[in-house]
């Protein structure tokens, strides 16, 4: 059965299932053209520092106490608004998990590690934004593989989780997942952010609907989504949440299988 949550349509690159293959005119518009020129990826040192690895290391956190919630970020990364959200999410301590494309990763892998060293988590969202339910369950796999090393190469870390673009999945997108390795991430709360670009929009549909467990679904490639997201971290904070990855929210959660419940 396919599940393509329209409604949602928002889900991640905002055009309905039939326009999919035009969906760069949604919220994947600031990627460019696929042809676009690819910058080199910056070198980086191969080694982790002590330090680097003590600003990562943390409590756990336990959402079975905590008032917990997952703030996401689709279709990045981008280096002006991802940058800036990034700065955001540190100056507050806040955690939260980033969806990436992997053809995006492999030309910012700078981000990507920034990203994965202040704590967050990053996550793959395919290599281009390809709906993975039109592909075959080997092309589908070969792509989130492909999405997986970019993004792995950029954090130098295991990438566990993807989403798929425009939430679009069904059995052969769980099968192809399962064999990346990697759980199927959906969400509770669509905040439309691409639709409105509207900061106080979006900050009203975080705040309405945020509940205990829930995952937000955003996307940081919208000057607006930022704009909105010191009130919403805020505001969060405010009424006792505590922000934190989807793999701190879910424990560990399995490849194949869709989360959250509710998308089962
Ligand atoms: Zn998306």
């Amino acid at each position: 059965m396919v599940i393509v949550m329209s409604l949602l349509l928002g889900a991640c690159g905002g055009a309905p299932p039939t326009a999919v293959s035009s969906d760069r005119t949604g919220a994947d518009a600031s990627l460019g053209s696929p042809a676009a020129p690819r910058i080199a990826a910056s070198r980086e040192s191969s080694k982790p520092t002590p330090q680097a690895a003590a600003k990562r290391a943390r409590p756990a956190v336990n959402c079975k106490k905590l008032k917990c919630i997952a703030l996401t970020y689709d279709d990045g990364p981008s280096p002006k608004t991802t940058a800036k959200l990034i700065k955001i999410l540190k100056k507050h301590k806040a955690k939260a998990t980033f969806f990436q494309l992997g053809q995006l990763a492999k030309r910012h892998p700078k981000l990507v590690r920034k990203i994965h060293q202040m704590g967050s988590e990053v996550a793959n969202h395919s290599w281009d934004h390809d709906s993975l339910n039109r592909k075959s369950v080997k092309g589908a796999h070969q792509d989130l593989k492909r999405a997986s090393a970019a993004i792995e190469k950029g954090c130098r870390c295991r990438v566990r989780l993807m989403r798929p673009p425009y939430g679009a999945t069904d059995k052969g997108v769980d099968k192809a997942a399962k064999k990346a390795g990697l759980a199927e991430i959906l969400w509770d709360i669509d905040t439309l952010d691409w639709s409105s670009r509207n900061p106080g929009k979006i900050k009203r549909k975080v705040l309405r609907g945020a509940a205990r467990n829930r995952i937000v679904l955003m996307h940081d490639i919208h000057r607006t989504t930022i704009a909105a997201q010191e009130d919403i971290i805020k505001g969060l904070k405010k009424r006792g949440y505590t922000l934190v990855t989807v793999s701190e929210l879910l424990g560990k959660p399995k490849p194949g299988k869709r989360y959250p419940k509710s998308w089962r």
